[in-house]
């Protein structure tokens, strides 16, 4: 690989230190803790796992390991061999023996305004009443169940119901459309399906049971679906299918009491959850019971510090990793208080998140960079209508944060007083992997900091050697660790070729990125977003960065466009702030001198296009490899997981204008 031009992102490190009395309350406090792991990985593992989860019978053994190589089968991975436990039991039954049974599990707010506080005990019952209903539709022990909802608690209760009879859940995030829901129910092969009659998304109806009567019309063997109602239709506008469809509400009034917990194997299934579809065809990651709760519980104690006072609030949907391990499993199992918000950010005006953290005193906010880049773009005047004095620790997740979007977030929402945590991971490693302990880490603004204590990562070339610091490369998983995917539902091969064909042994992220002198990673984007410009390697996300950082610019997503002399050159498309105007041929030229001045002339764009929005997944990650099939005239690639087709279908609309059809 050619010496990377990551000097921009690197040369303007910043240290920041968490200020002192974090430290001094922080649940972790002792740097000790990453050699402790280091000298013995599976025995650090096993006691994380003693200590954070309980179990009904002890493991025998902590790891069984073959690196899954071509031609070979799962199982591949085992942790806590013999270990029987159950997710809904920890992440509910034990906090309702101890004074946590009168404690808020789930503050929920919907978004038209409605509240519900639903404390331990609440879930205990409902939970309980909805397996039972389940289990009286014939659901069982490893079967499949989809799950198609809102963000309301019941959303919640639907999965650890599941986790509670050993019936594996696959949820569908509520944005997505009715082919998307289809795909995913055979490709799951479940035979029940739990929806609602809709939710509320910008003051609008996303019509979910409309969708989902849409999916049935292709899934033979779906036999019943419960319908949870949101009451944004009356009852009895909702067309229910005799014999097929029943109402939540009306199973519930009758569904006994109580419904003990099935014993799992540490290796049963818990859940299929498909990948965002930001690089090509989603992938339905299978994840075990016993290795992905000691993971999340694990992480999500020490990187966002929970204490039994805070207020969490995760942003992320349920339908999205973040929202299985970040709002439910890990939180729970944790006995925190989460805050859990079923709308839009802009609904009815854009400051609704900061009124949300001022009415419930937020303590912790994990959110994305995109939903960060958004509010950047929207205005200060937003947040600083409200009194977010309680927020002590902010986090962020699903893409590169950039630098410029980090100071933003540290000073404008967390008033330079809390540290942030970016945290690196992916729906296949089920837990956060890199990021900061915000009680001992010197965090620096765009860089992820260090793997979390068990976690082994390395930055190497082609070939497999460690690339030096400064110099880019891919992110490789070297050792096995307790919360990762253990296959691909359906097509283990695929599972073979994606992640472990390229270096045999280890674990290929698909990420690029780069250590610095401190042995810091730095995520630059996917590694198919890497550019190749006149043989220097530019990664997309540092043109990006640097893009950002000027004053104008909101938002900007950069593609490598194939190039007869070059081999390709950067081609960016911008949002601009909305205070700076409509961007015209200035623009474009201030804009290309900017990035000449700040990286070099190598990293100039040969072309700028403004764009009110960029393509996005449903999970807020710009689509890249969509922007490419514009620049380089290709019919656009598998378009199921956008956010918004138009956006898309306008940025063609003005390429063509520009260079002529199929340029
Ligand atoms: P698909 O695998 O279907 O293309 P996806 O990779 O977007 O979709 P996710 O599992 O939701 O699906 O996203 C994981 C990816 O998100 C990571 O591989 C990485 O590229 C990006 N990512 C997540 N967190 C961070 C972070 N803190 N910094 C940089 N990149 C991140
Ligand atoms: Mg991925």
């Amino acid at each position: 690989m050619e010496v990377a031009t990551v000097q921009s992102l690197l040369s303007q490190e910043r240290v920041i230190k968490p200020p002192e009395s974090f430290r001094q309350q922080a649940n972790i406090r002792d740097p000790g803790i990453y050699d402790e792991a280091a000298a013995d990985p599976a025995g650090f593992w096993a006691r994380v796992a003693q200590q954070m989860v309980s179990w009904f019978r002890p493991w025998d053994k902590v790891l069984e390991y073959t690196p899954p190589s071509p031609g070979t089968q799962p199982p591949w991975i085992k942790w806590f061999i013999g270990g029987q436990l159950n997710a809904c039991y920890n992440c509910v039954d034990r906090h309702t023996t101890t004074w946590r049974r009168t404690k808020a599990a789930i503050i929920w707010e919907g978004e038209p305004g409605d509240e519900r506080v639903l404390t331990y005990q609440d879930l205990h019952r409902d939970v309980q009443k909805f397996a039972n209903i389940l289990k009286s539709f014939g659901v069982r022990k490893g079967d499949r169940v989809t799950i198609y909802m809102p963000m309301v608690p019941e959303l919640a209760i639907a999965v650890l119901a599941c986790a509670r009879i050993g019936a594996v859940h696959s949820v569908v995030f509520g944005g997505f459309s009715a082919e998307a829901l289809r795909d995913r129910i055979l490709d799951s092969g479940s035979r029940l399906l739990i929806t609602a009659d809709g939710g509320w998304r910008r003051g609008n109806i996303v019509p979910l049971k409309r969708n989902a009567d849409d999916a049935l019309r292709e899934c033979p063997d779906v036999t019943d679906v419960i319908v949870f109602h949101r009451g944004v239709l009356d009852a009895t506008m909702v067309p229910m299918k005799e014999g097929r469809d029943h109402w939540w509400h009306r199973m519930m009034e009758k569904a006994p009491l109580d419904c003990p917990c099935e014993v799992m194997d540490s290796e049963d299934p818990l859940f299929i959850l498909y990948t965002s579809g930001t690089t090509g065809k989603p992938k339905g990651q299978l994840h075990t019971t016993g290795g992905y709760l000691v993971g999340v519980t694990a992480t999500h104690r020490w990187i966002f510090d929970i204490k039994d006072e805070d207020i969490y609030w995760c942003t992320a949907d349920i339908g999205w990793v973040t929202g299985h391990s970040y709002i439910v499993y890990g939180p729970l199992s944790n006995g925190a208080t989460v805050v859990m918000y079923e709308g839009a950010p802009d609904f009815p005006d854009r400051d609704r998140w900061w009124a949300l953290i001022e009415k419930y005193r937020v303590n912790i906010l994990y959110t994305t960079p995109t939903a960060i880049r958004t509010f950047m773009k929207w205005g200060e005047s937003y947040p600083q209508r409200h009194d977010m004095s309680s927020l002590r620790l902010l986090g962020t997740v699903g893409e590169p944060i950039n630098p410029e979007a980090w100071i933003w977030y540290y000073e404008t929402i967390g008033g330079s007083r809390c540290p942030v945590v970016d945290t690196w991971w992916q729906t296949e490693t089920g837990s956060i992997l890199i990021s900061p302990l915000p009680g001992i880490t010197d965090l620096k603004p765009g860089s992820a900091t260090r793997p979390f204590p068990g976690i082994f990562a390395e930055v190497v070339d082609e070939k497999g050697n460690p690339c030096p610091p400064g110099v880019q490369g891919y992110l490789v998983l070297t050792k096995p660790y307790p919360s990762m995917s253990r296959t691909i539902w359906g097509d283990p091969d695929r599972y073979v070729q994606t992640y472990w064909s390229r270096y045999p042994g280890w674990y290929f992220t698909g990420d690029a990125a780069v250590k610095d002198q401190d042995g810091y990673f730095w995520l630059l984007g996917r590694v198919d977003d890497v550019m190749n410009v006149s043989g220097h390697r530019i990664s997309t996300m540092e043109l990006e960065s640097v893009l950002v950082e000027h004053p104008w610019v909101a938002e900007a997503a950069v593609i490598g466009r194939s190039d007869d002399v070059k081999g390709q050159v950067p081609v960016a498309f911008v949002t601009l702030r909305e205070d700076a105007g409509e961007g015209g041929p200035k623009a474009v030229d201030e804009l290309k001198q900017y990035v000449v001045r700040r990286i070099g002339a190598i990293a100039r764009p040969a072309d700028i296009f403004f764009t009110a929005e960029l393509p996005k997944t449903r999970s807020g990650k710009i689509m890249r490899r969509l922007l490419r099939d514009i620049a380089e005239g290709r019919v656009l690639g598998d378009t199921t997981t956008l956010a918004d087709p138009t956006v898309v279908q306008n940025l063609r609309q003005v390429y063509e204008e520009r260079y002529g059809e199929g340029s």
